[in-house]
Parts: structure tokens; C-alpha cells; sequence
């Protein structure tokens, strides 16, 4: 009998004795149970909520639902079970950058049945709630304490993703060590698709393809540092380089003097030639 119908002819039921006769409401004609001072947060717009904000803002609605109605261990089993579950999702959807569109798209759509299967199993107890004697609570406080929810469950992949990326870096370090630069390339590569804004990467990035003498890869790659760390003088130098070899004196020669002015014996540190210097002027 459970979908029959619509699920609003679905029958409340008392929270306490799982029957449904009304007849001395506001008490539970069988066991007495009264729900006055109770406030429930209305299931009617689960689905739109999970799908507006996150399947964590109903999902924390229905947990005070439980625990209005002394239901302690249905709460936090439902309140763990959320946090856990909604951690390894977004734990899946960082790690997923290559296909970024259809992944956050599928792991947005997720909300929905799960705002739908909370407002169905919700439905009954708000209802003989209502006829029990309870109020409803505010649902805009309601989505409030939701965020906090998403908050906290967000902590929990943010650290895993700062983690992850330690341990990639880590990976990308050693390979360039061994001199193995191609493959430290792709490691740093893929730690700036999901932190694109990293100078620091972006830098080791183009020392990779310098080595390798990629000169047009290395060439963006510096281009993208000077943009955040404009006063970095081994990246000018480097570019510096990189201009000479593409034949762009005017350039070259402009990036050497960058660099000789913030760290004047730059080029014979890095042991590469001073465009400078080389043009006789
Ligand atoms: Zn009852």
C-alpha cells in the first residue's frame, strides 16, 4: 500500500504507537501521546530545497523532526549518516575535475530522490503532528541551521582535498628529483586544474617543460606565475630565457633587466645566459 495513490492519502501515524486513530485529538486515541509544544518543519517542500540548496537542508529537517519527537538515535543516525555521506560525495566530485560538468551535474541531481524519500517518510508523522497538536516550525531558520550542516559537512572534504594535493605535490617533487620531468609535469598539471591559482605549481610546472626545452609550455606556464607573483626574479629570468630562444629579443631582453632588479646575480645562479648581457648593450 506503501505508493498507491498519491502520497498524500498516505495516513498519519502516531509517532508513539505507529497507529493512526485521531478521534480524541489532540491526543493519540490509543496511547495518549500529545505532540502540543512540538514544532515540525513541513516535508511539502523537501524536494525543491534539496535541489535549490543541498539534500543536507531537508536531511537536517527531518533530524529535528525526529528529535522533537524523542526519536535521539533516529536523529543522529540520520544526522551522521548525512554528513558522512554528503563528505564522500563532495570528496568524489573534487577528485573528478576531467569531466567537471556532467560529475557536478550528477552529483547535484543526487539531491533530488533524497529530498524526495525524506519528505515521503516525513509526510505521516508531520501530518498526525498537525492533528496531534504541533506547530511548525520556521522553515527559513530551518534552511539556516541546514547551511550550518553544509558548513560542517564541507570541512571534512576541504581537508581531505588540502591532503590530497599535499601528497600529489609530494609525488611531483620526488619525480623531478629522479629527473623525470615529463612525468613531475603531469602531476603538477593536474594539481593546477583544481588549484589553477597555485603560482608556486605553476612555477615547478614550467621548470619542467624548461628542462625539457618546451619552450612554448614553459613560456605560458611563467607567463601565468608573473600574473599573481609579479616580483618572483628566477621567473623572469627563466622567461627571460624562454624569449631568447623563441627569438623575441625585445622581450628577453626587457624580462632580464625585471630580474636583475629584483636579484642581480640571478642568471649566474640558475646558470642559464643573461639576454642582457648577450646583446652587447
Ligand atoms: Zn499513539
Amino acid at each position: 500500500m506503501e505508493f498507491s495513490g498519491t502520497i498524500d492519502d498516505r495516513p498519519a501515524e502516531c509517532p508513539k504507537c505507529r497507529r493512526g486513530d485521531f478521534t480524541d485529538a489532540p491526543s493519540c486515541a490509543h496511547c495518549g501521546y500529545t505532540m502540543r509544544g512540538v514544532r515540525l518543519y513541513d516535508p511539502k517542500r523537501f524536494t525543491w530545497m534539496a535541489l535549490l540548496f543541498s539534500g543536507l537542508v531537508p536531511l537536517y529537517m527531518a533530524a529535528a523532526n525526529w528529535g522533537q519527537v524523542g526519536e535521539t538515535r533516529r536523529k543522529r543516525l540520520l544526522l551522521a549518516g548525512g554528513i558522512a555521506g554528503f563528505a564522500v560525495l563532495f570528496v568524489v566530485l573534487a577528485l573528478l575535475p576531467e569531466i567537471p560538468l556532467f560529475g557536478k551535474m550528477l552529483g547535484h541531481l543526487i539531491n533530488y530522490p533524497i529530498g524526495m524519500m525524506l519528505r515521503d517518510t516525513q509526510r505521516p508523522l508531520y501530518r498526525a503532528g498537525l492533528k496531534l497538536g504541533a506547530a511548525q516550525a520556521s522553515t527559513a531558520k530551518g534552511i539556516l541551521f541546514g547551511f550550518g550542516l553544509i558548513l560542517c559537512t564541507l570541512v571534512v572534504p576541504v581537508g581531505a582535498a588540502i591532503v590530497y594535493e599535499d601528497m600529489q605535490l609530494g609525488s611531483a617533487d620526488k619525480l623531478f628529483e629522479e629527473r623525470k620531468f615529463d612525468a613531475a609535469a603531469q602531476v603538477y598539471q593536474r594539481v593546477l586544474r583544481t588549484d589553477p591559482e597555485n603560482a608556486e605549481v605553476a612555477y615547478r610546472y614550467g621548470v619542467c617543460h624548461f628542462v625539457m626545452q618546451h619552450w612554448d609550455e614553459a613560456g605560458r606556464a611563467f607567463e601565468a606565475v608573473l600574473k599573481t607573483e609579479t616580483n618572483h626574479a628566477a621567473t623572469y629570468a627563466l622567461l627571460a630565457h624562454v624569449r631568447s630562444v623563441q627569438e623575441r629579443p625585445a622581450e628577453a631582453r626587457d624580462l632580464a633587466a625585471k630580474a636583475r632588479a629584483i636579484e642581480p646575480g640571478i642568471f649566474s645562479s640558475l646558470a642559464i645566459p643573461d639576454p642582457g648581457a648577450e646583446s652587447g648593450n
